[in-house]
């Protein structure tokens, strides 16, 4: 039998996490995180901390940011799950609603973790390719025979989109669980988070990683029937969220809001503007609906590392399917993206 320390040895070889792992850089577009920052009150809310009582534990399942989660969801509490980023929660999930030799499947490319957390849990992949519009195919994914289905939309790493029509089709045909990976809903013009209030399989994840500008605290959550929300909870365990984290998310969905829907507008604007850049440089940038754009361009690691000579850090990916190499590059304040085209028309 495989242990479970085995398993994590085999599902974490030869991955570098995200750019945490590399030296500081000037310019860091890797991430997809706010670059304007984080938002004030939760700033502040940090800043109160010290007088707080961090002697004691968090609440077990943190019920205060589940209530202002369900609040800014236009749900029920009852149907929230939190957890130490989203990644804790797709980890979580793909634990509750698989067993290990079962299988979850996915159109590729995608998240680059859900592969991982799969390995990790004893279960298997299978993929199936994106249609030529960049849309999910359903009849392709249902026939996988696969457990779970996961769907991120906007899509990491192509920043494209899943129809209304085809996310429909997939969960009437699904047999099981549809995980639908919406880290990046308040970038686009309209999300799809209304589908896990219509079906009790579907469980609909986000994070406040991004438009929250929260990364750096870990504060995901999901919201699907009262059923599926109490299965994370219970394959994710107490204490999760800490006490720093609950709290600056609280203010920040108490009192930010108009700061977040602010600085989103900032990055579609912004995202606009750089695909644009790069279409002027003679590239052709995928349609984003995210907060970062995905640009085919051959020899992107090379391209990365004398981008990175320069301070400024991308995504490469090689040989993406039916992409090939492309870059990933994060929207961020006009100054940042200035310096980004400049040196990418140099190195072109
Ligand atoms: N889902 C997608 C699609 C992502 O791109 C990311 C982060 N890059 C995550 C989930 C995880 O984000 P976090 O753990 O910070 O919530």
């Amino acid at each position: 039998m495989t242990t479970s320390l085995e398993l994590a040895r085999a599902a974490f070889r030869d991955v570098t996490l995200y750019s945490v792992e590399a030296a500081p850089c000037d310019v860091d577009l890797s991430d997809n995180t706010n670059l304007w920052g984080a938002p004030p009150a939760a700033s502040e809310a940090l800043r109160d901390l010290a007088n707080s009582g961090v002697s004691r534990y968090p609440s077990a399942y943190a019920s205060a940011l589940k209530e202002a989660l369900a609040e800014y969801a236009r749900t029920d509490a009852s149907r929230v799950v939190t957890g130490c980023g989203s990644d804790d929660i797709l980890d979580s999930a793909i634990r509750a609603f698989a067993e290990p030799g079962d299988r979850i499947a996915f159109c590729g490319p995608t998240f680059a973790m859900i592969p991982i957390f799969a390995r990790l849990n004893g279960v298997e992949t299978g993929t199936a390719p994106m249609t030529s519009a960049w849309d999910i195919d359903p009849e392709r994914l249902v026939a996988t025979g696969a457990r779970i289905i996961y769907v991120c939309s906007p899509n990491n790493p192509t920043g494209t989109t899943a129809s209304r029509g085809a996310l429909e089709r997939l969960i009437a045909k699904a047999p099981g669980v549809v995980i639908l990976d919406e880290a990046y809903a308040e970038f686009a013009d309209d999300d799809r988070s209304d589908l896990a209030a219509a079906s009790d399989r579907v469980l609909v994840v986000r994070t406040m990683s991004k438009a929250f500008g929260l990364a750096g605290l870990r504060v995901g959550y999901a919201v699907g029937a009262p059923a599926l929300a109490a299965a994370v909870e219970k394959s994710r365990g107490p204490y999760k969220v800490s006490m720093a984290a609950e709290r600056a998310a609280v203010a920040a969905l108490t009192h930010d809001r108009a700061w977040v829907a602010e600085h989103v507008a900032r990055a579609r604007e912004s995202r606009d503007a750089l695909a644009a850049s790069l279409r002027r440089l003679g590239l052709a940038p995928l349609p984003s609906q995210a907060n970062f754009v995905l640009v085919p361009v051959r020899g992107a690691v090379g391209i990365a590392g004398r981008l990175r000579e320069v301070g400024i850090a991308v995504r490469a990916f090689e040989a993406l399917p039916s992409i090939g190499d492309a870059l990933r590059i994060t929207a961020g304040p006009a100054a940042m993206m200035e310096k980004l085209v400049a040196a990418l028309e140099g190195i072109l």
